[in-house]
C-alpha cells in the first residue's frame, strides 16, 4: 500500500483546449497524478488517453485540470485520445471512494476499470459473407448446404467460421465459393452491439405474491433514484422471475442493468432465462469469456449498446453510461468478497456504486447475510419476502440424525438411518444427495508407525489426499506431490493411512453400500469448464444419476427436480474453529442445500447427521426459525462490537522470517498513535488463521472500533508511519471475513 493520491477537486471544467494542462491518472504505481498538455483538438474531462511515461506509452484518464508547478517547457503532450466515451464523473467518484474505503491506491483502482483488452486498438473490422449473383461452376451437396444456410436466413451475412459450422462443411468449401464469386465478402465493425432485449416480450405469469413484490420493485426502479431492496425468498419461490421484472422496468426506462452472480457455473442457466424473458441474450462479463467478447462487452457497455450485463464482481467497474439497476443474486455468498488484490465485498460496492449514480439495488437470497438482514431491520434497506415455493413444490422437511446413537464403525460416514432413506429413494426412482464440504479423498494422512501427519512443505496445512489423481495436495497453495510409499518422517513402509472423509472417500463408501445405484460426484476441484459442468449438472438433473455426492458446489442455485433426499454427512464440520461467522455460514449452507430437495412436485427431506443435535445453530436449521436465529446472531455480535455493529480491520504481515515478522508487528502495535487517537482497540499480534502460506509466515493484528468511527484515515496514517523491511508485506483488509 502507498500513501493515497492527492486528488484535485472535481472541476467544473469539462473540456480542455489543446495545450492546456491536464492531470492524468495512470495505472502505474506512482503516488501522484501527472501533468500533460491536452493534445491537438483538445480533450474532455475523463477522456481515456495515451501518454508518454519515460520511454513508454501508457493508458491514462484525464482526471482534472493540471496542477502546474513544473517548468512548462518540460511538460509533455498527451499522445492521443482513445476512441471511447470519456469516463463519467460518477465512475471517477466510485473509484476514489472504493480506493479510500479499501485503502487501495487510485492507480490500482484504475487498473480494475480498464481491464479491457485492446483498449487502444482501432475499432476492428471483420469479414462476413453474403450471396452474390454468380452460380457455382459445379453444384455439390456441400456447396448446396452453404447456399441453403444463407437463403434460409434472408439477407443475414455470416463469418466464414459461422457459415461452415451452420452448414456443417469444411472451411475450404466456403473458400471455394468465395473464389468463384458465389459468396461476396463484406467488412463490418468487430464489436457489434448486443441484440435488443425486449422488455415487453412475454414473461411468465406471476403468482399473486410474486406479482405484488415485482410491482414494488418496479416502482423503485421507475423512481430512478437510489434505494436498496433485500429480496428474501425461500429457494424456488421465484426470486429470479421477480427480479427479472425489475430488470424489465429498468430496460423500459432506457437504462442499463447489471446482474451479479457468485459463480460462473450459474450463468449459462441464467442466460437461458434471460432469453426466455426478453427474447435475446445479454452481455456477459467474467473470467470464462473470451478476450474478444470482453473487449466487445467493455466497449458496448460504454457506448450504451448493452442493455443488460450478467457478470462476476468485476463487472461493477464496467463503464456504464446510464446504470439503473444492480441485482446481486445469492448476496450472502462468500465469493463476493475478493480475497486477493483489492479487498472489497462486491455486495457493498454495488450499493456504493448505485448510490452514486442514482440506481436501484436488489439483493436476492434465501439466506441473507447478517449484514443485509441487519440493514433491513434498521430500515436502511427495504425488505420484501417471498414465503412460498412456486407451484406444488413444498419446502423440505428437516430431520436430525443423532450420530451418538448410530454406532458408526470407524472409516464409515453413512449411518444406517441415512442409508435406509437412500434405499427407499432408490426404490421409488428418486434421487438422493450426500453432501460433504470437503474435497479430495481424506483430509489427513497419518503414519501408523510414528504418528506423523503429512503436511505441506511451505504452508501450515496438512496435505489432502486426492486418490483419483494419486497425489497429495495442499489446499492453501495448490502444491502437489505423489503419495509416498514410506513415511517421510520414520521411513517405515506401508503404514500410511487415510484419516477422515473427503467426497472421494464418501463416494467409495456409497459404491459399496449401494452397489446397484448410479453415483455421480460433483466437486469444485474437478477440472471442468463452466459449460461442461453445466451440462453435467443438467444430465444429472434429468435423472442420469441416482445418488449425487457433492461439495459446496451443489448448494448454489441448481435445480434437481427428482431429488427428494438430502443427507448432510457432517453438519458439525462448519461449527468448529473460532470463526465468528461459522454459525451464519453453516446455517446458510445447510438451508441452501436442503433447498435443492423437492423442487418439483415431490416433497423432499433433509437428514442432518450431527453429534450435537441440541446446538443452537443445528436447532435453528431444524426448526427453520430464521428470524430468531438472525436476531440471536445479531445480538451476539452487537455485544461483541463486531461487524456489522462495529468497525474492524485485519492487518496481515507476512515474510520469510517469523521472528522478524513478529518484531515488526509488535513495533506496529506499540506505535499506533493514530489508532489510539480514535480510541480503536488493537488485538495481537498473533499468528494468522493460516500461519504460513507458500513459505511466508503470517502474523495478524486486529483493529476494532465503534460503528461511528471512520477507521481508514487512521489506518492509512499508521501504515504510512511504518517503514517495513523490503521482504515484508503488509495487507490491510477492511471488514475481514474471519474475525479471529
Ligand atoms: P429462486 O430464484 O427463488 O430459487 P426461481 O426463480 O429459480 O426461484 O424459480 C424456481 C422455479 O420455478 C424455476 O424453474 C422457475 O422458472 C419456476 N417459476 C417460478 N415462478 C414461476 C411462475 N410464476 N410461472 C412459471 N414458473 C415459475
Ligand atoms: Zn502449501
Amino acid at each position: 500500500m502507498r500513501t493515497p493520491l492527492i486528488v484535485p477537486e472535481y472541476t467544473d471544467q469539462s473540456y480542455f483546449e489543446a495545450g492546456q494542462l491536464v492531470a492524468v491518472l495512470t495505472a502505474q504505481p506512482l503516488d501522484r497524478l501527472l501533468d500533460y498538455k491536452a493534445p491537438a483538438g483538445g480533450c474532455f474531462l475523463g477522456a481515456y488517453v495515451e501518454v508518454p511515461l519515460g520511454p513508454r506509452k501508457v493508458i491514462g484518464v484525464v482526471w482534472g485540470a493540471g496542477q502546474g508547478g513544473y517548468d512548462p517547457k518540460k511538460i509533455r503532450s498527451v499522445i492521443g485520445v482513445i476512441d471511447v466515451p470519456p469516463m463519467r464523473e460518477e465512475m471517477q467518484k466510485f473509484l476514489a471512494r472504493v480506493g479510500d474505503y479499501t485503502l487501495t491506491p487510485l492507480s490500482a483502482m484504475l487498473r480494475l476499470a480498464t481491464r479491457a483488452p485492446g483498449l487502444t486498438d482501432p475499432p476492428g473490422m471483420r469479414r462476413i459473407y453474403g450471396l452474390g449473383d454468380k452460380e457455382p461452376d459445379r453444384m455439390t451437396p456441400a456447396r448446396e448446404k452453404v447456399i441453403g444456410v444463407l437463403e434460409d436466413h434472408g439477407g443475414v451475412r455470416f463469418t466464414a467460421g459461422e457459415l461452415s459450422t451452420l452448414a456443417g462443411v469444411t472451411s475450404s468449401v466456403v473458400k471455394g465459393l468465395v473464389k468463384q464469386g458465389v459468396l461476396v465478402e463484406y467488412e463490418t465493425p468487430r464489436d457489434l452491439p448486443y441484440p435488443h432485449l425486449d422488455a415487453l416480450h412475454a414473461g411468465k405469469e406471476l403468482t399473486g405474491d410474486q406479482a405484488r413484490v415485482a410491482g414494488l420493485l418496479r416502482d423503485k426502479v421507475a423512481s430512478q433514484s437510489y434505494g436498496t431492496s433485500l429480496l428474501k425468498g425461500v429457494t424456488g419461490s421465484g426470486k429470479t422471475e421477480v427480479y427479472l421484472e425489475a430488470v424489465a422496468e429498468c430496460l423500459a426506462q432506457g437504462r442499463q442493468a447489471l446482474v451479479l452472480l457468485p459463480e460462473i457455473a450459474l450463468t449459462v442457466e441464467f442466460l437461458d432465462r434471460v432469453e426466455q424473458r426478453f427474447g435475446a441474450r445479454p452481455a456477459e462479463w467474467h473470467s470464462g469469456v473470451t478476450v474478444t467478447e470482453r473487449r466487445r462487452c467493455w466497449r458496448m457497455v460504454g457506448e450504451g449498446k448493452a442493455q443488460l450485463v450478467v457478470g462476476a464482481r468485476s463487472a461493477l467497474y464496467l463503464p456504464f453510461q446510464n446504470l439503473g439497476l444492480i441485482v446481486v443474486d445469492e448476496e450472502h455468498d462468500q465469493s463476493y468478497k475478493q480475497e486477493d488484490g483489492v479487498l472489497y465485498n462486491a455486495r457493498d460496492m454495488a450499493v456504493l456504486r448505485a448510490s452514486i449514480c442514482g440506481a436501484s439495488v436488489v439483493l436476492a437470497s434465501a439466506t441473507p447475510s447478517l449484514e443485509s438482514w441487519a440493514n433491513a431491520r434498521a430500515g436502511k434497506y427495504e425488505r420484501f419476502d417471498l414465503a412460498q415455493r412456486f407451484g406444488a413444490a413444498e419446502l423440505p422437511e428437516m430431520k436430525a440424525i443423532d450420530l451418538r446413537k448410530e454406532d458408526l464403525p470407524s472409516g464409515r460416514w453413512i449411518s444406517d438411518s441415512l442409508a435406509r432413506e437412500v434405499f427407499s429413494r432408490l426404490e421409488r426412482k428418486e434421487q438422493s444427495l450426500l453432501f460433504l464440504n470437503r474435497r479430495g479423498y481424506a483430509p489427513v494422512t497419518v503414519c501408523r508407525a510414528c504418528g506423523h501427519q503429512i503436511g505441506c512443505d511451505d504452508c501450515d496445512a496438512r496435505m489432502v489426499e486426492h486418490r483419483f489423481q494419486g497425489r497429495l495436495m495442499c489446499h492453501q497453495c495448490g502444491e502437489t506431490k505423489p503419495m509416498p510409499e514410506a513415511c517421510p518422517s520414520c521411513q517405515v513402509e506401508g503404514k500410511l493411512a487415510a484419516v477422515g472423509p473427503g467426497v472421494e472417500r464418501l463416494a467409495e463408501e456409497a459404491v459399496e453400500r449401494f452397489p446397484d445405484a448410479r453415483i455421480a460426484v460433483l466437486s469444485s476441484d474437478m477440472s471442468m469448464t463452466a459449460r461442461n459442468l453445466k451440462e453435467r449438472i443438467k444430465s444429472i438433473a434429468e435423472g442420469e444419476a441416482d445418488i449425487i455426492i457433492g461439495t459446496q458446489l451443489v448448494a448454489k442455485g441448481h435445480n434437481f427436480p427428482l431429488l427428494t433426499c438430502v443427507g448432510v454427512i457432517d453438519a458439525d464440520l462448519g461449527l468448529q474453529g473460532s470463526d465468528l461467522r461459522a454459525a451464519e455460514r453453516t446455517f446458510q449452507l445447510i438451508r441452501q442445500l436442503a433447498g435443492r430437495a423437492g423442487r418439483a412436485d415431490k416433497k423432499g427431506t433433509a437428514y442432518i447427521q450431527t453429534l450435537q443435535p441440541e446446538h443452537p445453530v443445528i436447532q435453528a436449521i431444524l426448526t427453520g426459525d430464521e428470524e430468531d436465529f438472525w436476531a440471536a446472531e445479531a445480538a451476539q455480535r452487537e455485544q461483541a462490537g463486531v461487524p456489522p455493529f462495529g468497525r474492524m480491520a485485519g492487518i496481515v504481515l507476512s515474510g520469510p522470517d517469523l521472528a522478524q515478522v513478529f518484531d515488526v508487528a509488535q513495533y506496529m502495535v506499540r506505535n499506533a498513535e493514530p489508532l489510539r487517537r480514535i480510541n480503536a482497540e488493537i488485538y495481537g499480534p498473533a499468528p494468522a488463521p493460516i500461519a504460513r502460506v507458500r513459505g511466508r509466515h503470517r502474523v495478524r493484528i486486529l483493529v476494532k472500533a465503534d460503528k461511528g468511527t471512520v477507521l481508514q484515515p487512521a489506518l492509512a496514517a499508521w501504515h504510512a508511519s511504518i517503514k517495513p523491511p523490503n521482504n515484508l508485506r503488509i495487507s490491510i483488509d477492511i471488514d475481514p471475513q474471519t474475525f479471529y
